[in-house]
């Protein structure tokens, strides 16, 4: 079982469910979340920050590292916002924020061929999400790199 945590950012605009692998992390370790148009006035700090295409997530570093010790044992892993984020202890539930309304925006019309021509609507699918996967690793979301 993985818990679901979703917060809100700092201007209230976004959303944004985030999964937390393996329950590793606490929700309350997910301390904060700005999007990019958040007012800029706080400092990113690279010890507790990670940037994805200028979205922040910010973590409760001492919770985390005191999570993580405590149920992976790990003392000689140096816990930081990169490691929380890669191995999904605490990252976004989707590729990036807000993927799911996008792909529910683009699928409606390939969705619409399935009714007329279902070999089309299977090779229109599968080439999409190569294109898909392609596009977002090219904007450089971190989860897509991966
Ligand atoms: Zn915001």
């Amino acid at each position: 079982m993985c818990v679901e945590v979703s917060r809100t950012c700092k201007c209230g605009k976004n959303k944004i469910q985030f999964h937390l692998r393996d329950n590793v992390l606490t929700p309350e370790a997910i301390a904060g979340l700005f999007c990019p148009e958040c007012p800029g006035d706080v400092p990113f700090d690279h010890e507790t920050m990670l940037m994805d295409n200028d979205w922040i997530i910010e973590y409760d570093m001492i919770l985390a590292k005191t999570l993580v010790e405590k149920r992976l044992g790990v003392g000689q892993v140096k816990v930081t916002p990169q490691y929380l984020f890669d191995r999904g202890y605490g990252a976004w539930l989707e590729i990036y924020p807000g993927e799911r309304m996008d792909i529910d925006a683009e699928k409606k019309e390939i969705i619409a061929l399935a009714a007329i021509d279902s070999r089309q609507y299977l090779r229109r699918i599968h080439s999409w999400n190569i294109e898909r996967l392609r596009r977002l690793r090219e904007a450089g979301w971190r989860k897509a790199r991966m």
